[in-house]
């Protein structure tokens, strides 16, 4: 965009109609600078719908272990499972174009797998109105599926931990209905 000489307003207003995420000027001159923004790192994040960022919406929509702190937009996921955090670190890996998974490190103070990403693109993506992630999510048989595994794998977590949360659970009985009561039919397949 900046070979393409546009002004930081223009930039904003591109990525805005592009990718649906409102960027600040200033994050936008910290990003162009390769400075890292002292409000979060911008990693690459492109919202092309496919299974992993589905499966990336399913965990952030069911589990509240995803932690999105003010500061450092840090995606975050705390499980005993270690399936769950070795799925989700592949598919944050791919959504954030790293190339390769995110580390899986056993918290012996926690007794949690931890996983840990940054990217104040994706934490705005997943900030929207939950329910226009529904797009991402209908976009064919392999994201919905995607977002089931990590509905699923989220609700393995609920029944392990001793208090539950009935406000997230109605969350995702909501969810739950309305991406898969009202399924239209898909028109799309990702590879
Ligand atoms: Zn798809």
């Amino acid at each position: 965009m900046r070979q393409l000489g546009l002004s930081y307003a223009q930039m904003q207003r591109k990525l805005l109609e592009d990718t649906g995420i409102h960027l600040s000027k200033a994050s936008i001159s910290y990003w162009l600078r390769g400075i890292p923004d002292p409000s979060g790192s911008l990693n690459r994040f492109r919202p092309d719908p496919s299974p992993e960022l589905s499966y990336v919406i399913g965990v952030a929509l069911s589990d509240g272990n995803i932690n999105v702190h003010d500061y450092h937009r840090e995606i975050l996921l705390s499980v005993t499972d270690r399936d769950f955090a070795s799925e989700f670190s592949r598919c944050l890996g791919r959504v954030l174009g790293r190339g390769e998974p995110y580390k899986v490190r056993w918290s012996e103070k926690r007794g949690r797998w931890i996983v840990q990403g940054s990217s104040i693109l994706l934490h705005k993506f997943l900030n929207c109105n939950w329910f226009d992630l529904r797009k991402w999510i209908e976009h064919c048989g392999k994201c919905e599926s995607a977002f089931l595994r990590a509905f699923y794998a989220a609700k393995g977590q609920y029944a392990a931990r001793a208090s539950v949360s009935m406000i997230r659970i109605e969350k995702c009985c909501c969810i739950f209905k309305i991406c898969f009561g009202t399924l239209t039919s898909n028109r799309h397949s990702c590879t």
